[in-house]
């Protein structure tokens, strides 16, 4: 029997019509299309439960988690490294110079440059990392069980990787884009979780500050790997 619901088809439910050789009775049997019925329905609301949660907690230009989303994992992450004594980083990531790169090529080419961020952090966080993008052309990585080290190397890959792109948009060449990152990881640079984005924040900015398309960790870190200043 098809299960339906709103014109679509959710699922099949298999029925064998007997019971130990046995066929069902027939009262049974009219009981079906109503039981038909009442899974569709279920089925329905758990897909609208998921896509309503899904639609709380990304973004929907790129797909990557929200602020809100952001907030909840830091929380939870900071507990756990808290709890296992793990390594936990945070990235901050901002492009650069992109009121100027909208003001050049219009909005829907720096809407096109966001995506391509946004995939590009996807592509390269090792698993149960939280890529985000809280807000505007600002990005946010939290990384569970990466130390200072290994998140830095990250960032600069990440980097690279932008500053290496040839982007076109409709059929015009945008020219170089290239990103600052700020590196923080808790108990280094921060005492608790909710201060990680600010001290990576603060470290973005002197990345911004020291001439962008470069990545900082923050103060009082160890020293750095080759290309990756600690202020
Ligand atoms: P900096 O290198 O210092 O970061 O300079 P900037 O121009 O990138 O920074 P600023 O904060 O002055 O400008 C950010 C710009 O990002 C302004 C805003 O129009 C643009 N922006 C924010 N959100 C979006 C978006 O969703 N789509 C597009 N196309 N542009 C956005
Ligand atoms: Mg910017
Ligand atoms: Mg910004």
């Amino acid at each position: 029997m098809p299960l339906f619901s709103h014109g679509e088809t959710l699922g099949i439910l298999r029925v064998r019509p007997e019971i130990e050789g046995q066929s069902l009775p027939a009262e049974l049997r009219e009981t079906l299309p109503a039981v038909a019925r009442q899974v569709a329905l279920a089925l329905a609301g758990l897909r609208l439960q998921e896509r309503l949660h899904q639609q709380a907690i990304r973004d929907p230009l790129t797909g990557l988690f929200n602020r809100r989303h952001l907030e909840e994992a830091l929380a939870s992450a900071g507990a756990h490294a808290a709890a296992t004594g793990e390594p936990l980083s945070l990235i901050a990531l901002d492009v650069d110079h992109f009121k100027r790169f909208n003001d050049t090529f219009g909005h829907e080419a720096g809407d096109a440059v966001l995506v391509r961020v946004g995939a590009a952090l996807r592509d390269l966080v090792p698993p149960g990392a939280v890529p985000a993008r809280p807000g505007g052309e600002e990005f946010t990585l939290l990384l569970p069980g990466l130390d200072t080290g290994a998140a830095a190397e990250l960032a600069e890959r990440l980097r690279e990787t932008v500053a290496g792109w040839s982007l076109s948009h409709a059929g015009m060449a945008l020219g170089q884009v290239t990103v600052s990152l700020g590196v923080a990881a808790l108990g280094v640079h921060a005492p608790a979780p909710d201060g990680l984005p600010r001290v990576a924040d603060e470290a973005l900015y002197a990345a911004k500050a020291a001439g962008r398309n470069r990545v900082v960790i923050a103060r009082g870190a160890e020293a750095g790997s080759p290309g990756v200043l600690a202020y």
